[in-house]
C-alpha cells in the first residue's frame, strides 16, 4: 500500500520545432515513512520529477496516484487543493516572506487552510520549538542564519501535516556544518514517521536517506536501499 504510486510517467516540452522528453518512462513506488534521495546530473530530469511529484505540473503521459488519488489529470484548481493539503516544500533558496516574523512565515499556510488566528500562533509556535528556534520567533529572515532560515522553511513544510516533504537541495546554500544539522533535522521528521523525497547532488547528503533514486537522460538508472551501520 504505496503512498506515491507513478506508472511510466513521462513529461515532454515542446519548444518550437523541438520536443524534449525530459522523463521518458519512470516508474516509482514509495510507502509512506520512506526517506528517499533523487540524484543524477544536471539536466536528468530530478527537476521535472520533482515538480510533478508536488504536483506542480501533470505528467504527459502515464498515472501519478498519490495517496489513492489519481492526480495525472488534474485541472491546475484541483493541483493546487491536492497541493495544500499534501506537500510541504523546502527549497535552496529557504523561500520565506522578507517582511514576516519567522513565527508569521510558518503560519502561512495555516491562513490558507482557514485555521483561527489562535490556532495558528500556537501551532506555529510549536513547529519552531520543533526546529529548536524558540529564541527566534519574532525574527524577521535577514535576523537569522542560513541554517536558522531553513530550519523556519522546514517548520512552514510540516505546518500543516503534509504527506510528503519534498525538500530541493535544501543544503545548497549552506556551509558543511549547517548542512550536517539541517541534515539531522531531516533525519529527526524522518523518525517521526515522515515521509521525505530530497534532491541532492552531494553524496554526504544523499547518505542521510536511506534511499537512493538516481536518474539518467529522464530515466531512473538505479534505485538502491542504503544499509545503515
Ligand atoms: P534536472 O533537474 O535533473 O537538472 P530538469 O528536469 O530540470 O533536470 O530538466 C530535464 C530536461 O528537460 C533538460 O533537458 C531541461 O533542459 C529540460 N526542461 C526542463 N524544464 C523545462 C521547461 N520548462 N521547458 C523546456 N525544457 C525544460
Ligand atoms: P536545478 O537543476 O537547480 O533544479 P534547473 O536549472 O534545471 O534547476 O531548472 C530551473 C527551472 O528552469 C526549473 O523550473 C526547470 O523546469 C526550468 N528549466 C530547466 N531547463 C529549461 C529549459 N531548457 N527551458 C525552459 N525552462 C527550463
Amino acid at each position: 500500500d504505496e503512498l506515491i504510486r507513478i506508472r511510466d510517467i513521462g513529461r515532454k516540452y515542446v519548444i518550437g520545432t523541438e520536443t524534449i522528453e525530459a522523463l521518458k518512462s519512470v516508474s516509482l513506488d514509495i510507502h509512506k515513512g520512506e526517506f528517499v534521495a533523487l540524484m543524477g546530473p544536471s539536466g536528468s530530469g530530478k527537476s521535472t520529477l520533482m515538480n510533478i511529484l508536488g504536483c506542480l505540473d501533470t505528467p504527459s503521459h502515464g498515472d501519478y496516484i498519490l495517496n489513492g488519488i489519481n492526480v495525472s489529470h488534474m485541472t491546475d484548481n484541483q493541483l493546487a487543493t491536492v497541493r495544500n493539503k499534501e506537500i510541504g516544500f523546502v527549497f535552496q533558496t529557504f523561500n520565506l516572506l522578507p517582511r514576516y516574523t519567522a513565527l508569521e512565515n510558518v503560519a502561512l499556510p495555516l491562513v490558507y487552510a482557514g485555521v483561527s488566528k489562535k490556532e495558528r500562533e500556537e501551532r506555529a509556535l510549536d513547529a519552531l520549538i520543533n526546529v529548536g528556534l524558540e529564541n527566534r520567533v519574532d525574527h524577521r529572515p535577514n535576523e537569522l542564519s542560513g541554517g536558522q532560515r531553513q530550519r523556519v522553511a522546514v517548520a512552514r513544510a510540516l505546518i500543516n501535516n503534509p504527506s510528503i516533504i519534498l525538500a530541493d537541495e535544501p543544503t545548497g546554500n549552506l556551509d558543511t556544518k549547517t548542512s550536517v544539522e539541517i541534515m539531522a533535522l531531516m533525519e529527526n521528521i524522518h523518525i517521526k514517521g515522515n515521509t521525505i523525497i530530497l534532491v541532492t547532488h552531494e553524496e554526504d547528503i544523499a547518505r542521510h536517506a536511506h534511499r537512493i533514486v538516481r536518474m539518467r537522460d529522464g530515466l531512473i538508472e538505479n534505485d538502491d536501499l542504503i544499509s545503515k551501520v
